[in-house]
């Protein structure tokens, strides 16, 4: 039984589907005027696991990842996003492009990065700007029904109609008048409202037309919009980083449900940050790593997917080259097990016992099961890893034991989400030589055997003779 822990209730629950056998999952995407960071990849790893597993419990997922290309403004960590310069608009000036550019230009390159952290990608990217119809008239119907208000072509939600605002964040109107350090907009009600739609000054360059001014939307009913236009009133699940809760989520709930008068989600799943030196990693503070930080260190994106793996979601997880570096050293150890295995099972070794993967795949499950505890799950494919090479050594291990324990590491793998080098890299021709090289051994033709090893050798692949079987690698 799958159980996730929900930020609303603040309790681990029994995750069951709106509708039976399919899920939708809405992910707070990038705001494109920089380059992701491996932070935010930590919040994409999240939505990405918990979609793959709930594949592989065999429901039919739709994932929608927005692309925030406008009206993300640079105060928010302190305010309800809604003062400050347009962060994309600042890019747009500092790189003398059109805000447009920068846009694309940043969502290439994070498309790029979650393809290289082989991150499924969702099934669609709605961006901000083609969206804007639909909030103008779910802003509209706001201020029909009365919990949104204009003045001087800004429009603001007004928090104190809706009785249910702080219940996510535990930020209700009564705690926040405590201490509360806001920046008030002049024509707001209430300091916590926050804006729907806001009035552009003549210098603004990405701007529409609405019922109240020339204007711009204001961060959060981008979400709401697309949300409800790709996913339906009630989304099963909705993701992004903890710093997305307050404001963000907490204001996606206000006017979704006051827009449809349906509860607008079932299940929030939010990752705690990554940490530099015990700081949140971000864009604005510039303490930041990109994925190019991280190769050039020597590392590859699947050091990083294990290192984040190696790490629950929910606890907060400090950045640290010493723990890439160990994530590097496991992942190479599943690398070189997997291909052992594969070794072994294209042989033909028989031994009476089979190796009993049930217990393997029992633990990984109940593991992801508890809220997508990957560290356990993780553990427990060390653990058969340590076991089955125990075997290995001792000669042990059959090829119907090691075709048992690959077709195990396939289920779960399409959980972890590693590309591995001998497995995906190598390409048909060489494994054609490979085989040949096989046959010329079997039949003891040492002289074209080793011929065929320097063909593979030239095209770039190591070939090893080992007790289980030929292993081959990319020459590094
Ligand atoms: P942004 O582009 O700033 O809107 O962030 C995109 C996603 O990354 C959001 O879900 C954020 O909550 C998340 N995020 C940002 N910084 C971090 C961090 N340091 N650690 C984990 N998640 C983060
Ligand atoms: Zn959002």
């Amino acid at each position: 039984m799958l159980t996730l822990y929900n930020t609303f209730s603040k309790t681990k629950e029994e995750f069951v589907s709106l509708n039976p056998g399919k899920v939708g999952i809405y992910s707070c995407g990038p705001t494109v005027y920089g380059f992701i960071h491996i932070g935010n990849i930590r919040a994409y790893l999240l939505s990405d696991t918990a979609r793959r597993y709930l594949e592989y419990t065999g429901y039919e997922v739709r994932q929608i990842k927005n692309i925030t290309d406008v009206g993300h403004l640079t105060d928010d960590d302190i305010n309800q996003g809604d003062s400050g310069e347009d962060k994309i608009e600042k890019a747009a000036l500092r790189e003398k492009k059109t805000p447009e550019e920068i846009a694309r230009f940043y969502e290439e390159y994070f498309k790029q990065v979650e393809k290289e952290l082989n991150i499924i990608p969702a099934h669609f990217f709605p961006r901000a700007t083609a969206h804007v119809p639909q909030m103008i008239k779910i802003i509209e119907s706001l201020i029909e029904k009365g919990f949104a208000y204009e003045k001087n072509g800004n429009v603001f939600f007004d928090v104190t109609k809706f009785a249910d605002y702080g219940k996510l964040s535990g930020n209700t109107l009564e705690s926040l008048k405590v201490g509360a350090r806001l920046e008030e907009h002049p024509d707001k009600k209430n300091p916590w409202d926050f804006a729907l739609w806001l009035k552009a000054p003549i210098e603004h360059l990405m701007k529409w037309q609405s019922p109240w001014s020339s204007g711009y939307p204001g961060w959060h009913i981008e979400c709401s919009a697309m949300s409800t236009e790709y996913l339906g009133n009630t989304i099963d699940i909705h993701t992004g980083g903890e710093d997305n809760i307050f404001p963000h989520h907490e204001a996606e709930i206000a006017q979704t449900e006051c827009y449809t008068g349906k509860q607008f989600v079932r299940y929030w799943l939010h990752n705690r940050h990554l940490l530099v030196d015990g700081k949140k990693m971000s864009k604005s503070k510039g303490n930041l790593y990109t994925l190019d930080d991280i190769k050039e260190n020597g590392f590859s994106a699947m050091d990083l997917r294990l290192l984040f793996l190696s790490s629950h979601y929910r606890s907060q997880m400090e950045f640290s080259w010493q723990a890439l570096e160990q994530a590097h050293k496991n992942i190479q150890k599943i690398n070189d097990f997997i291909l052992n295995l594969e070794a072994i099972a294209t042989n033909n070794f028989v031994f009476s016992n089979i190796f009993d993967t049930s217990i393997f795949k029992e633990k990984f499950q109940l593991a992801m099961d508890d809220d997508l505890n990957t560290p356990l799950a993780l553990s427990n494919l060390y653990e058969l890893i340590s076991q089955a090479n125990g075997e290995i050594a001792a000669e042990q291990l059959s090829s119907d034991s090691a075709k048992k324990i690959l077709s195990l590491w396939k289920k779960m793998n399409s959980v972890f989400g590693f590309i591995l080098q001998g497995q995906a890299e190598v390409p048909e021709e060489i494994k054609q030589l490979i085989r040949e090289r096989q046959y010329a051994r079997e039949g003891k033709d040492f002289q074209k055997s080793d011929d065929l090893r320097n063909i593979i050798e030239k095209k770039g692949y190591t070939v090893e003779d080992t007790k289980d079987g030929m292993k081959i690698k990319i020459a590094s």
